[in-house]
Parts: structure tokens; sequence; C-alpha cells
């Protein structure tokens, strides 16, 4: 009889006069914990933890019961947090990305081993960008797309004329990713070297449209159609990357795609894997 009493009284001490005040702090703590977690930082989460360290401290003092529920409560608000901001990393990233375009420059068969203009290892980079276009909203693949006769094939042997095998995009793309192909070097007159200067679209416009603000581009070549669509797309105010192991370069010189990057990072190219866009 003596032993329930004490039980009950100290049960009865326990809600009576601390609950309003008990309630008051663990909501605060809730609260403290959903501002951090809205802002996302890690140093936040440090400091909700430090915050329930020092409360779980004071808590020491006190009786088991009301321990018990503080540090149920303090985890439960640290699996939250957690919980939160996993959600909140991937948002961030899907927005990122919701931006953006990935462009993949010339990956047709004749700029491919066994092509007429092959660029060595090109089709080494397709992986890369199979993996990369499953997370872009827009992909917009280029093809060189020539005429039987043009200025073009006086600086290089006859490559992607149109509607031939050479001209398809490499048979591993994984088409179905491809929101928009574009055509360019379709003039007899002109190069056509980058993205930019497809005929059969105003990509720039395109682009503008869509609401795109960055690029990110890869493909062939680095030192010739990549150098330049990505030249394009700073000049025309596109936040730009170049994704370094989803380009190959000609290197008619060994040097020729190291150089072509340098141009490019001092025009304000920013420089990216695959591996940092999608992990
Ligand atoms: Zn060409």
């Amino acid at each position: 009889m003596y032993t329930q009493s004490i039980i009950t009284k100290r049960y009865t001490t326990d809600i009576k006069p601390n609950t309003i005040k008990e309630v008051k702090k663990h909501v605060n703590m809730y609260i403290l914990t959903l501002l951090f977690v809205i802002f996302n930082r890690t140093q936040h989460i440090i400091l909700i933890f430090k915050i329930t360290y020092t409360y779980l401290k004071k808590q020491k003092t006190m009786r088991f019961g009301r321990l018990k529920f503080s540090v149920l409560t303090a985890i439960f608000a640290l699996l939250i947090a957690g919980l939160f901001a996993c959600n909140s990393k991937q948002n961030q990233t899907e927005n990122k990305l919701k931006e953006s375009a990935l462009l993949i420059i010339d990956v047709q068969n004749d700029f491919c081993p066994g092509g007429a203009l092959a660029v060595k290892e090109g089709d080494k980079i397709i992986p890369a960008i199979n993996k990369m276009a499953k997370e872009f909203n827009l992909v917009i693949a280029s093809k060189d797309w020539h005429q039987d006769s043009t200025v073009h094939f006086e600086k290089w042997p006859v490559h992607c004329v149109r509607g031939t095998k050479g001209a398809e995009l490499h048979k591993d793309i994984d088409t179905t990713l491809i929101d928009k192909i574009i055509l360019k070097g379709t003039e007899n007159s002109d190069d056509g070297y980058s993205a930019f200067e497809a005929t059969s679209i105003n990509l720039k416009d395109f682009l503008n449209e869509s609401k795109i603000k960055t690029v990110y581009v890869t493909g062939l070549a680095t030192d010739y159609c990549v150098k330049r669509t990505v030249l394009d797309a700073l000049r025309y105010g596109f936040v730009t990357y170049i994704v370094t192991d989803a380009i190959k370069g000609v290197n008619i010189d060994p040097t020729d795609s190291e150089t072509a990057i340098k141009e490019m990072t001092e025009a304000g190219c920013k420089v990216i894997s695959s591996e940092d866009i999608v992990k």
C-alpha cells in the first residue's frame, strides 16, 4: 500500500504541475528542428544535436519516466530532421536539373570507331551520356547532317551525309531518352560545327522558351563541335558545363582536346564529371 501510494504520488507529481511546461519545451524543440530543417544546413543539424544533448543533460537530474520520454522525443525529432534533410537535398538536385538541358553533340556512326571520321574511343562516352539523360527533363541531340557536296568536305573526309548509315546516331545511344533531335551543317556553304547553328530549330530561342538556364554539353568532338557549341552557349548567356567523361576529341594534334578545354574554361565554362551529376 505504502509503495503504491509513493508510485501514485510520484506519477501524479510528474504529470500535474509540469505538464504544460514540459509540452512547451517539446513543442519548442519541434519548432526549432523544423526551422533548421527548412534551411537544410549540416551545421543546423549539428546545432539540433547540441541543443538536444544539453536538454538531455539537464534532464539527467529528473526522474526516469520523464527522461525516457525526452530521449524518445529527441530521437524522433532527429529522425524527422534526417528525413527532411534527405528529401530537401533530393529536391535541390531535381530543381537544379529542372532548368537544365543535356546537349548530346553528334554521337553518330561516322564519328565513332569504324566510321568515316572516327574519334578514337568515341563510343566509350555513351554509357555516361545514357546515365545522365535519365536525370534531365530536356535532352537534345544534335546530328551533323551534310549534303553530298559541301565546302566542309574540302577540310574533312566525307562524313554524316544526310540519310546515310554514317549519319545515324550510334546504336547504343538510348534514343527513348532524347526529347529533340536537331540538324546542323545542313547548308553547303558552312561548317555548322556548333549546335546553335542548327537549321532545323533556333536552339537559343528553344532553350529560352523552355526556361533553360544551364546546359550540360556532352558528345563529339571536344576540339570542334563540342567546343563551338560551348562557346556559343556562353555567348548566349547560358551557364555552361562540359562533362569531362562524356566528351572525346579528334586530336589531330595530341594536345588539341587539352587546348580546347582550356579555351572553354577561360571563356567561363565549368567542368564536371557525370558522377557529380548522377550519384
Ligand atoms: Zn561535319
